[in-house]
């Protein structure tokens, strides 16, 4: 049996009728850049998240550097985040100037560990970017609870966690800012590159919508410089079809989870992802560990089984962070996870049959 590891294509089938309707509508209106298909997605989202704000921005890293430069974040100021996130996120911190401090994540949650963050603050701290990783929300009360004790805004980096709550609240509603991504592989995916701002301080809309269209209230009279980057009316129009799907596909990811987790209970050797009571984790990635990674892998792709590792390399670990001349040791559990996680395949589609045999196998191999 082939599984492929996301599987845009089913998914694609389901809604085909509703999609290629509002596409013929966008062109037919000429509504590409701006207009009503933008806005009726800004709107459909705020509601979603249930926030008061909204702005389309062109992808999920330009909506944490536009969120950032829109708090006054630049050279001089440093940024805390997780050490074990996609490099969007780091590099977002370093794009407008301020330096990156990467905080170790905790061993069962993968997310950043708020034990370990207090003692990253420094006088010049601005921020803290925690990563709703995989799907499910970071220590929120915890981390705003720091951030507001040390007068710290904090950015949230939605962007594998739409629709994901802690607590009963959405993510990307609990600091100042939430930050999306909606490359076609997210949980809300768009057919190319999109992202969203969401707040709930007017002011900070106002500057957000500004930054993200040249600095620009009117036409051509520009109040700052800014830069280009703006959610399309076809991706928006897009968008608008597949959030009306989002929570019974989280929901499905989430089924397959806690189907993963049952299949693959008592296999020695083997962590299965923990499935919180406190808070909807909708499992963008299914991400399980083994010491034994490099083999299962190359077992699971011999079968037909494609995986992905989310992420090979922790942040502080690559190249590109050398010169914070960091060592491995200085974040044990990002460096630990990097050689032993495994991301099986997961998407809304995945049925009980795949899943079955993807466990099959995963039993063959350690037999
Ligand atoms: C995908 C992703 C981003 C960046 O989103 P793009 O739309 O690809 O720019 C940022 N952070 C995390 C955690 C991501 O997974």
């Amino acid at each position: 049996m082939e599984i492929p590891f996301v599987d845009l294509k089913t998914q694609y089938h389901s809604i085909k009728k509703e999609i290629l309707e509002i596409v013929d509508n966008v062109m037919e209106n000429s509504a590409f850049i701006g207009g009503s298909f933008v806005k009726k997605f800004e709107s459909d989202f705020t509601e979603f998240c249930n926030a008061k704000y909204c702005v389309g921005v062109g992808n999920g890293t330009d909506a944490i550097i536009i969120s950032l430069r829109s708090l006054g974040i630049g050279p001089g100021d440093e940024v805390i985040t997780a050490a074990n996130s996609f490099i969007a996120t780091s590099e977002a911190i370093s794009q407008t100037g301020a330096k990156v401090v990467f905080c170790d994540v905790d061993e069962a949650t993968r997310n950043i560990n708020p034990d370990l963050i207090v003692e990253k603050i420094t006088d010049r701290t601005k921020a803290i970017i925690p990563v709703h990783l995989y799907g499910q929300p970071a220590d929120m009360d915890s981390i705003l609870e720091i951030a507001k004790q040390n007068s710290l805004y904090v950015v949230e980096d939605c962007a594998q966690a739409h629709g994901a709550r802690y607590k009963g609240k959405k993510a990307g509603t609990f600091g100042d800012i939430g930050c999306f991504s909606f490359y076609p592989g997210k949980n809300l995916g768009a057919y190319g590159d999109g992202g969203a701002i969401i707040t709930d301080n007017k002011e900070l809309e106002e500057k957000i919508r500004k930054f993200a269209n040249h600095g620009r209230s009117e036409k051509y009279n520009h109040e700052f410089e800014g830069i280009n980057s703006r959610l399309d009316g076809m991706q928006a129009a897009i968008l608008s079809v597949k959030l009306k799907h989002l929570e019974e596909w989280n929901n499905k990811r989430n089924t397959n989870a806690r189907t993963y987790n049952e299949k693959l209970k008592g296999i020695k050797d083997l962590i299965t992802p923990v499935i919180p009571y406190d808070r909807d984790h909708f499992f963008h990635l299914y991400v399980i560990r083994s010491k034994e990674r490099d083999r299962l892998k190359k077992f699971l792709t011999e079968n037909g089984i494609s995986c992905g590792i989310h992420y090979p390399i922790a942040l502080p670990n690559l190249k590109a962070y050398s010169y914070l001349k960091h060592r491995p040791g200085d974040f044990p559990v990002s460096s630990g996870l990097q050689d032993e996680i495994l991301s099986l395949p997961m998407f809304p589609e995945l049925n009980t049959k795949q899943i079955e045999y993807i466990a099959s196998i995963i039993e063959e191999f350690y037999a």
